[in-house]
């Protein structure tokens, strides 16, 4: 894609009320836009961000089974009144035309909507396994969204939900969920810590949350390097059952929540499944979210330096970045053509065919973070090669161009 070609540009300073450093280098490098507190437009370079991060999850989801589906953001209201939970103020709600009523809440979570439809498609031992899961906007009426992308109004989440005959079928499941969590958050570049976490509106029992370590983490967890397992603060204190004595304390962004739901949602609806003998049988039911657009604000937490973001390959928006350190028109040619190789590789590009200056380019460049960056000029083409430097590195190095795609090929 041509730079020329976005709507956005990079932003020198911001407004001081944005302090989090995700929402300071998201703003400034046209990722994102704040249309009110808590609420933020992606604009092209910050939906690119999120459409991989969601790709990612979506063949993790896959490969466990999940199918993807999509239900309604705007919710009947009668839906939460079912397991009581209309009234918790984290719920917007927003009034039909017909009544003075509110006859809806906008979805910050989906298990009364998941179970009314399975339902109709659940009756007997066959129906079951179910796992299904959609990638969509949610809606919280956070009190405190002051955290950028991290704590949002309206933000993306995953969230998969599944269906079984009994609880250790749930049990071994949410085991495979457990790992497939992993496979995500090692794939997008974060360590998460798997904690063990209090049940919160959802159950009684604990639950299970991914961590990330970073200052601008609202939780506290105990980690220790090493151990298969964190346990956040709140649990420890509540519980008094866990000897963290000789873990490490620190504070920690929640980028996902599995849920051991149990039949407290198929009780209420009144799911239930037939076995073989004729005999109504409980559904078990899990629950498991990720924060998608909390997923970008996390990697930018943990992952920028003074210039800007340093994108892991895996989300960046582009993975090579090209850079015409002149306008003279045999340079340009030479850009167009490395522009046109590497997108015949199969590589997402950014050509800066922008007039600007190169100290202006250079600039952009480290603060959008793309991870490789290739700059043509004339010193470069004499040595019949590009510049290639990495967004985490200092020096740059001349490669031809059959050097450069093997060296991009293996770093990648
Ligand atoms: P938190 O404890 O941070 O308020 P939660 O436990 O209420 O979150 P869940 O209902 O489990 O969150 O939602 C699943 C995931 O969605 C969370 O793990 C988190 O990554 C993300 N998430 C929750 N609330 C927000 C929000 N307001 N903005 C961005 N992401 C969020
Ligand atoms: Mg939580």
């Amino acid at each position: 894609m041509r730079q020329s070609s976005f709507f956005t540009k990079t932003l020198k300073t911001i407004s001081s009320e944005e302090q989090s450093k995700n929402a300071q280098l998201l703003l400034r490098g046209g990722f994102i836009y704040k249309n009110s507190a808590g609420v933020y437009s992606y604009l092209p370079l910050g939906w690119r961000v999120i459409q991989n991060i969601s790709q990612i999850i979506r063949e993790e989801m896959n490969a466990i089974g999940g199918i993807e589906m999509l239900m309604p953001a705007l919710v009947e209201k009668r839906y939460l009144d079912i397991t009581q939970r209309s009234a918790v103020d984290i719920g917007f709600s927003v009034a039909g035309h017909d009544s003075g009523r509110a006859p809806y809440i906008l979805g910050w979570t989906h298990e009364e909507v998941i179970t009314e439809i399975a339902t109709r498609y659940i009756q007997s031992w066959r129906d079951l396994p179910v796992a299904a899961y959609q990638i969509q906007t949610k809606f919280r009426n956070e009190p405190r969204a002051k955290n950028g992308l991290l704590r949002g109004r309206e933000f993306i989440m995953k969230d998969l939900y599944s269906f079984h005959q009994s609880k250790e079928d749930l049990l071994v499941y949410y085991e495979t969920v457990r790992r497939a969590y992993e496979a995500v958050f090692a794939r997008v570049g974060l360590k998460a810590y798997y904690t063990v976490a209090t049940g919160g509106d959802f159950t009684m029992s604990t639950t299970n949350e991914f961590q990330v370590l970073a200052d601008a983490g609202e939780d506290t967890i105990y980690y220790k390097e090493g151990s298969s397992i964190a346990f956040n603060q709140e649990v420890v204190e509540e519980s008094g059952e866990y000897d963290v004595s000789d873990f490490q304390k620190g504070s920690a962004i929640e980028v996902g929540n599995i849920f051991p739901l149990g039949t407290k949602y198929s009780d209420a609806f009144d799911l239930r499944w037939q076995d073989e003998n004729g005999k109504k049988q409980k559904v078990y039911m899990g629950s498991y979210g990720i924060g998608v657009s909390r997923v970008m604000a996390a990697l930018v937490e943990v992952s920028s330096d003074e210039r800007g973001i340093i994108w892991n390959p895996a989300v960046a928006p582009f993975l090579v970045h090209i850079i015409p350190i002149s306008d003279d028109s045999a340079v340009i040619r030479e850009a167009e053509k490395v522009y046109e190789a590497l997108k015949g590789e199969g590589y997402a590009v950014l050509l800066d065919d922008r007039n600007a200056r190169p100290g202006e380019k250079f600039a952009d460049s480290d603060l959008i973070g793309i991870p490789f960056r290739i700059t043509v000029s004339q010193k470069t083409m004499e040595q019949n090669g590009y510049g290639l430097k990495l967004r985490d590195k200092d020096e740059e190095q001349i490669y031809s161009l059959p050097d450069l795609k093997q060296h991009i090929a293996l770093q990648r």
